[in-house]
């Protein structure tokens, strides 16, 4: 028999518990930005900029010009399990918008100093919130227009192992770039900005063009090589871009899946497209490709994985063979004569 005595059973406090939290939730700046930004767009935000200083470790702001939270509700907004998006578990099984865990506040709070500030469209007066290492350091009144403006900083200060086990600031920054690409591909309506030590990275125009959205992210030549695709069936209805065979890429990472506005990682509806392109691929080659998917919420379960990059997808199957008959047919009817790219 050992020496020590396990210690009696006790509730972790709050700010540890939302501290083990953030480790799953909130691995690296990019992280951070993505919290943000999807709570930017469960908010409505149609105008979205994210500025950011060294890779986001020095401070991450994000400004919205979303639904904004009332005075009242600030605080709650920082509590764990706290939220505004789900009720019941029905809510769960169908859910729509990015979040639903309430857990990106609390968790960035307790890692972090963060500064809120946020006012609804009939507030009289917008709320500050100051917080810091998970405590609440003041909270006040503020002339603040409608949205929220957001600044994370020093993030990780009092979590020096997560700090050390950071990157180099140009891969945390690449993460950054890659979140705001893929959130600005999937919300074609809404216009980003991201400013990196105050060097614009990506403007795009919000309204509504994902061939000029991809033309921002890729480049112009880029996106002239890539062809509109769509199919529906019962179930499911695809839209999106692929890349014609000659636009490859060495790895699977440009190939971007949207379920119901989520972007999410499957590895079955990516190896439909490929498979789509037969023998037009070299080998070990991959496409550049975004879908947008929709359909009923219920045949999907976000509530897989903390980050909810993971889904599960009932009629799975299904949707594969829809997206490689999409691909097929799109190489079928073009004829592959250089210029035959419509609406760009
Ligand atoms: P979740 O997004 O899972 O609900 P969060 O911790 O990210 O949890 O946010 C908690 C709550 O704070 C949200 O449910 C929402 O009501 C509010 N909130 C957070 N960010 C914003 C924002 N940018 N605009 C409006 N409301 C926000
Ligand atoms: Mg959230």
């Amino acid at each position: 028999m050992g020496e020590r005595r396990m210690a009696e059973i006790h509730e972790l406090s709050e700010i540890l518990a939302n501290q083990i939290a953030a480790g799953e939730v909130i691995e690296r700046p990019g992280s951070v930005v993505k919290e943000l930004v999807e709570n930017a767009l469960d908010a409505h935000a149609t105008q979205i900029d994210v500025l950011v200083e060294e890779a986001g470790v020095k401070s991450i702001r994000v400004i919205d010009n979303g639904d904004g939270i009332p005075g009242n509700q600030v605080a709650r907004a920082f509590l764990r399990h706290a939220t505004s998006k789900i009720n019941s578990r029905q809510d769960l099984f169908r859910v729509q918008s990015l979040g639903f865990r309430g857990e990106a506040l609390p968790s960035i709070a307790s890692v972090a100093d963060v500064v809120l500030q946020t006012a609804t469209a009939d507030a009289e007066q917008g709320a500050k919130i100051h917080y810091q290492g998970g405590k609440i350091i003041e909270e006040t009144g503020t002339n603040a227009r409608q949205g929220t403006d957001i600044t994370v900083s020093d993030l990780f200060f009092n979590t020096p192992a997560r700090l050390k086990y950071l990157k180099s600031q140009a891969t945390e920054l690449s993460q950054i770039v890659d979140v705001i690409n893929r959130l600005a591909m999937s919300y074609p309506n809404v216009a980003f900005h991201l400013v990196h030590n105050g060097k614009e990275l990506l403007q795009t125009a919000g309204n509504g063009n994902l061939q000029q959205v991809i033309a921002s992210v890729y480049g112009v030549q880029q996106a002239r090589k890539m062809l509109s695709v769509s199919a529906h069936d019962n179930d499911f209805e695809i839209n999106g871009f692929i890349s014609l065979p000659e636009l490859t890429r060495a790895n699977r990472s440009y190939i971007s899946i949207l379920i119901n506005g989520r972007f999410v990682k499957n590895y079955n509806l990516s190896k439909a497209i490929v498979k789509g392109y037969g023998s037009k691929l070299m080998v070990g080659r991959f496409p550049i490709a975004i879908l947008q998917i929709k359909m009923d919420p219920l045949l999907v379960d976000v509530n897989v994985h903390p980050q909810k990059h993971e889904v599960r997808l009932s009629k799975e199957t299904q949707l594969m063979s829809l997206i490689e008959e999409m691909v097929v047919q799109r190489f079928v009817n073009e004829n592959l004569i250089p210029n035959a790219y419509e609406n760009y």
